[in-house]
């Protein structure tokens, strides 16, 4: 579902990705760990063409992303063809980024009229079944600041499933909650994850890493140091800096 190879992410001078190579199958639920600043948040925006790759080939669902290549060279895509790559890809981000005018019916289903052309009455029964799926059937017609930080969470969620995502990103979808609140949230995510979503889950809630992940990667400083089935990355990490990690996480 993706597949990075060599991939190289720059800021100006600051080489912030040196060279990711990793695969996601269909189905698979990957969580990626690291210290701040490791380049997590950077590689799933490149993941959607949000930040362009300075070297390496990004795919997804077998769709480079961002390009075409034509007699083996590059030619980027043009803004509505990246427009449709993202369609198939959903985020979820720390800061829910709702709008605040919009209940949370609305907000779920604006994408699918505005973008997909989803007509109305359709978009808010599968809204509602959505905001159902995600334990919100009472809070329908609640406007944002009307709710929880975590409600809002799950209300993003249900925002970005509108567009049947192919595949899910996740950057810290839990950081920024009150400690109550996580679980809420990390039980959405759990039952995504057994219907089968593709899911790419930056975290630090290594509960749910080796519960619910496939695999489990850890970056630091713009590159992949291990990964593997989480159960044995978390009791037998091979590398010095994922011991040193986890030993301030766990
Ligand atoms: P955190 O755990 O704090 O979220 P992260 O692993 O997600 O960290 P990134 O946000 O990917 O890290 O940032 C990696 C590096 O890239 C950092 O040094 C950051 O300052 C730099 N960086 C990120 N975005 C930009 C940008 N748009 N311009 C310049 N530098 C950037
Ligand atoms: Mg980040």
């Amino acid at each position: 579902m993706v597949k990075a190879e060599g991939v190289h992410k720059s800021f100006g001078h600051v080489e912030v990705l040196k060279g990711i190579d990793l695969e996601v199958a269909p189905r698979e639920v990957m969580c990626i760990v690291g210290p701040s600043g490791s380049g997590k948040s950077t590689f799933l925006r490149c993941i959607n063409h949000l930040e362009r790759i300075n070297a390496g080939r990004l795919w997804v669902n077998g769709h480079l992303v961002g390009y075409r290549e034509k007699g083996g060279r590059l030619h980027e895509l043009r803004d509505s063809e990246v427009a449709a790559q993202r369609r198939d890809i959903g985020m979820v981000f720390q800061r829910f980024n709702l709008f605040p005018h919009m209940t949370a019916l609305e907000n779920v289903i604006e994408a699918p009229i505005q973008v997909k052309g989803v007509r109305r009455a359709e978009a808010r029964e599968r809204g509602a079944a959505l905001l159902e799926r995600v334990g919100l059937a009472d809070r329908v017609h609640n406007y944002p600041n009307q709710l929880s930080g975590g409600q809002q969470q799950r209300v993003a969620i249900a925002r970005a499933l509108a567009m049947e995502p192919q595949l899910m990103l996740f950057d810290e979808p839990t950081s920024a909650l009150d400690p109550e609140l996580v679980g809420e949230v990390l039980d959405v995510m759990r039952g995504l994850a057994t219907d089968g979503m593709t899911m790419v889950v930056v975290t630090h809630e290594m509960g749910f890493a080796r519960e619910v992940g496939d695999t489990l990667v850890f970056m630091d400083d713009g590159v992949i140091v291990e990964s593997g089935d989480p159960r044995s990355v978390l009791t037998d990490p091979q590398h010095e800096r994922t011991r040193s990690f986890l030993s301030k996480v766990l």
